[in-house]
């Protein structure tokens, strides 16, 4: 059995199969790359992670430890100017958070800068590579339409001499950004408009977060991402599926270039979720416009954003075991993630009892300085996680919706002359309620009945309603933030003709002040949820949260609280 970096444990024949795992079972039956199997995530330092690369990272990762293999980290990082270190070390912490580890496997893809260039004048000496001298707009041009084939560039047939001359000054910094680029000389009729004599090479005077001003040239991802598979050692080389179409490509600079190996590309389809964006450009619009407060905004879909929010990396980790791994582009429901949470912690979150909108209530004829350490489970049905204690005394808070002044029918929480059950504690009857001048409610008397402790009635009589409350002079302040969609339609971006932020949310966001919750919260620490009874599930926030300041971020909601309160009580 192995472990994820979080402690949980996992059989690899719990992975269900997929047409990736065919593909390497098929290779390591027939002895191909000597029964190994390397993977590699390669991420451009542009951006933090967000959900969709978790499904890449699960996969990539996932198939390196269910077949002992490896997979390594890769930067790919050839576009200066985007890219930082701020970056690196997000998705370095986000890769371990989900549980996984590169091991010494941490590359960049500008380690290879020298040998790609190298492979660059090997193309050239090959007679199968120039340098193009077509501004934008003419290679453009020049390069044609699905429909209509491109034409031969004026600089193609340049000699290797000339080709090698240039592209060597090219890298000394002699010309300006756009005067030349190297081209791999291919197919200008190719339908394939990738493979017409494709840009491997642009001139870019842009200091680089690694190499600074060395490289005035940088190559491009087509050229960059299979060398550098193939140096070290990728065996299968998963990416989503719109390289399907440089596939050829990657193929064919491999075919030219003595490299170590040649692996092999795999398309997968990416993730996409309805009513958030995955897309690095508009997630850093969010950011960078203030949309919303950061990369970590509870409300963001990166792996910063629901850490914060509270969800777990097994959470995570089975939200993509039950996407799979498909040829075909689709769009999971939002639901489906957060079930998986909910799945996650009703089993592991301890139970605590939390007051968002209180409501004051009095025990008339309970003992003023009366204090009851009433003894409660952490968990309905998981002993292990032992008990608490929650203190009881005659002023209560109670959530304010679980009280009408006129109930309609089949309503079992509080109303005037009714009784309700105090969970873990007594029976009490609602016998006066006291109004403000608005006539708002704003406090409750009730007498209890002493018999009932944790125990039914001795006459029989039933008591259906049973709600949650907390000790009003031992209780805690606390502010809770509730999340809503970051988005209010399914797909933000369908409608091409309008801003996809248009349809941000206005209430993505609630932020409830003067909230209560029981005192055991005391010290909560964030990186965990617990559960506030009939509420949902709830995690201090990593950033605002402190003992005697305590912020909540509720996770998720819970689903059929009745139903799972009345089951637990039986
Ligand atoms: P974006 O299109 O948002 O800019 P990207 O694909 O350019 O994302 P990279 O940093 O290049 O971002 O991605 C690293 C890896 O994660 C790539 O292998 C990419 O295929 C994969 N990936 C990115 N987005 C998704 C997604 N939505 N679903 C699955 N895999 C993804
Ligand atoms: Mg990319």
């Amino acid at each position: 059995m192995d472990e994820f970096r979080d402690g949980t444990a996992k059989q690899p024949e719990e992975t269900p199969s997929n047409f990736v795992r065919a593909i390497i079972d098929g290779d390591l039956q027939s002895g191909k790359n000597g029964g190994k199997v390397v993977t590699r995530f390669p991420p451009e330092p542009n951006g933090y992670l967000h959900i969709g690369h978790a499904k890449s990272i699960c996969l990539n990762f996932g198939l390196a430890r269910d077949y002992r293999g490896v997979c390594h980290l890769r930067f790919d990082d050839t576009n200066p100017g985007k890219e930082d270190v701020e970056y690196e070390d997000s998705i370095q912490e986000d890769v371990r958070w989900l549980g996984f580890d590169w091991g010494d496997h941490f590359y960049h893809a500008s380690d290879y800068f020298e040998k790609l260039y190298e492979f660059a004048c090997e193309l050239i000496r090959q007679g199968k590579a120039y340098v193009c001298s077509l501004n934008a707009e003419e290679m453009r041009e020049y390069r044609g339409t699905l429909t209509q084939p491109g034409k031969e560039s004026p600089y193609r047939n340049r000699t290797v001499e000339e080709n090698l001359d240039l592209f060597q000054r090219m890298r000394a910094g002699e010309f300006p950004d756009g005067a030349h680029v190297l081209r791999a000389k291919i197919d200008m009729a190719s339908p394939n408009l990738n493979m017409r004599d494709p840009v491997i090479y642009r001139i870019r005077h842009e200091s680089h977060h690694r190499t600074g001003d060395a490289w005035p040239i940088y190559p491009m991802y087509d050229f960059t991402h299979c060398i550098s598979d193939a140096l070290e050692g990728i065996t299968h080389s998963i990416c989503t599926l719109e390289f399907e179409d440089h596939r050829p490509l990657y193929d064919w600079v491999l075919d030219q270039l003595p490299v170590p190996c040649h692996p092999q590309q795999i398309e997968f389809a990416r993730l996409n979720i309805n009513y958030t964006v995955l897309s690095k450009r508009r997630l850093i619009e969010l950011v960078t416009g203030g949309y919303v407060s950061g990369w970590d905004d509870p409300r963001m879909p990166t792996l910063s954003g629901i850490r914060r929010r509270g969800y777990t990396p097994a959470a995570v980790r089975n939200f993509c075991e039950r996407v799979g791994v498909a040829k075909r582009d689709s769009c999971v429901d939002m639901g489906l993630l957060e079930f998986c949470l909910r799945e996650d912690l009703e089993k592991n979150a301890p139970r605590a009892m939390g007051v968002l909108r209180p409501l004051k209530l009095v025990i008339i004829d309970y003992p003023e300085d009366k204090v009851e350490e009433l003894e409660a489970p952490c968990h309905p049905s998981d002993a292990s996680m032992g008990t608490r204690t929650v203190p009881f005394a005659r002023e209560l808070y109670i959530e304010r919706d679980d009280f009408m002044d006129d109930p309609p029918p089949k309503y079992f929480r509080l109303a005037p002359g009714r009784e309700v059950r105090l969970r873990y504690a007594y029976i009490v009857r609602c016998v006066e309620v006291i109004h403000d001048d608005s006539g708002e409610v704003v406090e409750l008397r009730c007498t209890h009945d002493p018999a009932t402790l944790n125990a039914a009635p001795a006459d029989g009589r039933k008591v259906k309603g049973i709600i949650h409350w907390v000790a009003a002079r031992h209780a805690l302040d606390a502010q809770v933030r509730l999340y809503d969609r970051l988005f209010d339609v399914e797909d933000p971006c369908a409608d091409k003709s309008v801003d996809y932020k248009t349809h941000l949310n206005p209430h993505s966001l609630e932020v409830l002040d003067g909230c209560k919750v029981e005192p055991s919260l005391r010290d909560a620490a964030s990186g965990r949820c617990w559960q506030f009874e009939r509420l949902g599930y709830f995690c201090p926030d990593s950033r605002d949260s402190a003992p005697g300041h305590l912020v909540f971020n509720r996770a998720v909601t819970l689903k059929d609280s009745w139903a799972k309160i009345d089951k637990s009580r039986k």
